[in-house]
């Protein structure tokens, strides 16, 4: 029946949708079989101190898919989110951050460098996360201090005490808690006091037009105010240019991410820029 469907009057002969249904229907295929054969790798994106030192990396999630080549993590999280494939995966990507911090805390030269991992607000709900969680630190003895879980004001929306609980649980086992993207969400200075949270990333869009706007100034001025009153860290992300770095620097931001200091690479890359080869 090439007719249209049902109450809101789909018609699924529409060769155009038909073609983007596929599309999405292959694309989810795609990642299950990227989780089951291996098509992750985690790169390592240098932060730095004011002296230019690297003081850790963010683990940033690439995908090497057979046909498409390198598939950026903005195409295809929101589609692992749509479905409990984030568990898994953001599974794997903690699993391979703190294998990472195990290696690293055997080298003098690296034994210090902190690794930020992003995780997502549905994967952090999920009950089984602190299961999972717990099963990763067994396996890889990661130095736990050493780890920072990257949190988005997202995950404040909606059952706030049971994503405090968690935090608190991880918390006593040592890991620290950075508010990602800060400024971009639904921002209430309220819960932030209430979060036990050690740092705030200033979100790159406000970083990349400090010089250009007055308003994206005030926005970044207050927020390393705001930091330094509630006693957490700071840094900015997205740092593009020295003129940018030497502005936050002035205005008392002295930890950085961004492409002036480094873009995101693999773990041996990391290594080359510490140790030298
Ligand atoms: P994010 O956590 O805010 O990560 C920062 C993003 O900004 C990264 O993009 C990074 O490559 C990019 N970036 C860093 N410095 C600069 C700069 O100076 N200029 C510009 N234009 N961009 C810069 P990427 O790797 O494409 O990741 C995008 C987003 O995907 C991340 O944003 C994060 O929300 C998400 N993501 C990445 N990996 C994971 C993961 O393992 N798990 C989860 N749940 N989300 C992830
Ligand atoms: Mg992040
Ligand atoms: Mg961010
Ligand atoms: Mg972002």
């Amino acid at each position: 029946q090439a007719k249209s469907n049902g109450r809101h009057g789909l018609c699924f002969f529409d060769p155009s949708m038909q073609a983007a249904l596929l599309a999405h229907v292959k694309l989810e295929s795609d990642l299950r079989q990227a989780q089951a054969s291996q098509q992750w790798q985690l790169y390592y994106q240098p932060q730095v101190d004011h002296y230019g030192t690297i003081t850790g990396v963010e683990a940033l999630l690439r995908w090497h898919h057979p046909e498409r080549g390198m598939v950026s993590p903005g195409d295809f999280i929101p589609l692992l989110e749509s479905n409990e494939l984030i568990n898994d995966v953001g599974e794997w990507v903690l699993e391979d951050a703190c294998y990472q911090l195990a290696r690293w805390a055997q080298h003098p030269r690296l034994s210090q460098l902190t690794i930020s991992v992003n995780i997502s607000p549905l994967q952090f709900r999920d009950e089984q996360f602190l299961a999972r969680v717990e099963g990763v630190f067994a396996r890889t003895q990661a130095p736990l201090q050493q780890l920072k879980l990257e949190v988005t004001e997202s995950l404040f929306v909606e059952a706030r005490d049971d994503a405090r609980d968690k935090m608190l649980a991880l918390k006593a086992r040592g890991v620290r808690f950075s508010l990602d993207d800060f400024g971009t969400g639904y921002s209430s200075l309220a819960y932030l006091a209430q979060l036990p949270l050690d740092q705030l990333k200033i979100d790159q869009s406000f970083v990349q037009q400090v010089l250009e706007s007055q308003a994206n100034a005030a926005i970044v001025e207050s927020t390393i105010v705001l930091a330094e009153s509630l006693n957490l860290e700071v840094i900015a992300e997205g740092v593009e240019t020295k003129a940018q770095q030497a502005w936050l620097l002035a205005h008392d931001c002295h930890a950085y991410q961004g492409y002036l200091f480094g873009r995101p690479v693999t773990a041996a890359a990391i290594e080359r820029l510490i140790i030298g080869d």
